[in-house]
């Protein structure tokens, strides 16, 4: 499953109960994205946001909790201009960003989300790159 849900407790701002809290990101179609609710066990108050570009607080939290992915590229020679144009075209990176990034991921040193690992891989898959996802060990995953 390419989701990745977190679930947390905090104080309500309204009154004090426990707000119970749940994050969930996932890959939609050939998109990322997240939401976030927050529910007052007390006097019922819900807060639902969502939205593309995962905020820091929620991708802070889920790579504690879930670990990092990582991407490996399995071909011995990677072939780079397609990957460089992926990687510019989906984050709208310049060129010299991405040639960064590629470095990372040519050295097995690129982490993320397990969905924003996956959508990646799927992505280089898809211009012919033989690249997966790596999930860190224990994960389940979500569900
Ligand atoms: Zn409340």
């Amino acid at each position: 499953m390419n989701v990745a849900t977190i679930r947390w407790s905090a104080a309500c701002d309204a009154c004090g109960a426990t707000l119970h809290c749940s994050g969930t990101q996932a890959v939609v179609g050939d998109r990322l994205r997240w939401d976030e609710e927050h529910r007052c066990a007390g006097c019922g108050s819900t807060v639902l946001v969502c939205g593309d570009t995962l905020p820091d607080h929620l991708r802070t939290r889920m790579l504690a909790e879930h670990g990092a992915a990582r991407l490996a590229l399995s071909d011995t020679t990677v072939r780079r201009l397609p990957i460089l144009r992926v990687l510019r075209a989906d984050r709208g990176l310049t060129l010299p960003e991405a040639q960064t990034l590629l470095e990372l991921m040519v050295s097995g040193r690129h982490h993320g989300t397990g969905p924003e690992i996956d959508l990646l891989a799927r992505r280089l898959r898809a211009v012919g790159v033989a690249a997966e996802a790596v999930r860190p060990h224990g994960a389940s995953g979500g569900s």
